[in-house]
């Protein structure tokens, strides 16, 4: 178990407490395949599990990169939200795939409480969805659509990068998530609006990436 866990400290900004948190050391990561929307499939470790840090506490909740990035207005509404909360629920051992989704809900009502930006939001609901995914769960439709909605207020409200993605991956990711929902012909829009992109080399890889997209989509319309 050693080898495949450790364990990180840190102190909750929100109430003050010091607790550790566990991981998985990246030298047990082992990916086996990876889907179209970047949600990626791990043999038996899965490190997305343990993405968002759980003060045992107060319940505070975000991923590990914006844990204590808050701002002080921010700060404010989240130690009024949460002052003497008692979540009765710790998340700081090994998680299951209950917990994993519990956590990413739990940031997302957090985010949600602070006006997050919404990449930050749609971020969460997609690797809500990919969890609903390894399990075929039909749940995943409705936070593939919560994703693809905030990936379309980021896209017309925020300035690139976001959430370390350029403009072509996000526009790339909303025609990924319409096909995923069945919406062909915004999907097939978003995808053109790449293959004929006159800055279309910068991202050789998404170029080539919504191409393919691009023909998928094309067949099954064909097919309608
Ligand atoms: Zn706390």
């Amino acid at each position: 178990m050693k080898n495949i866990y450790y364990t990180k400290d840190i102190k909750c900004p929100i109430c003050l407490l010091e607790f550790s948190t566990t991981k998985v050391r990246m030298s047990a990561v082992k990916v086996e395949g990876k889907d179209e929307d970047f949600c990626v499939y791990y043999k038996d470790h899965n490190p997305i599990y343990y993405d968002i840090f759980i003060c045992p506490s107060c319940g505070y909740a975000s991923s590990e990169n914006s844990f204590n990035k808050l701002e002080d207005r921010e700060k404010e509404i989240l130690i009024k939200a949460f002052f003497n909360r008692e979540i009765g629920r710790n998340f700081c051992g090994i998680r299951s795939h209950t917990d994993a989704l519990d956590s990413y809900k739990i940031a997302l009502y957090t985010a949600s409480l602070i006006g997050a930006r919404k990449s930050n939001m749609a971020g969460l609901a997609l690797k809500t969805a990919w969890l609903y995914r390894y399990t075929e769960d039909e749940k995943e439709k409705d936070f593939l659509k919560m994703a693809l909605d905030f990936y379309l207020e980021a896209y017309d409200k925020e300035s690139f990068p976001v959430n370390n993605m350029d403009e072509h991956t996000v526009i790339y990711l909303i025609g990924e998530l319409s096909r995923r929902l069945e919406l062909y012909e915004e999907s097939i829009n978003w995808f053109n609006r790449l293959v004929s992109h006159p800055d279309g080399g910068s991202n050789i890889r998404i170029q080539k990436m919504a191409r393919e997209q691009w023909r998928v989509v094309r067949g099954i319309m064909k097919k309608i």
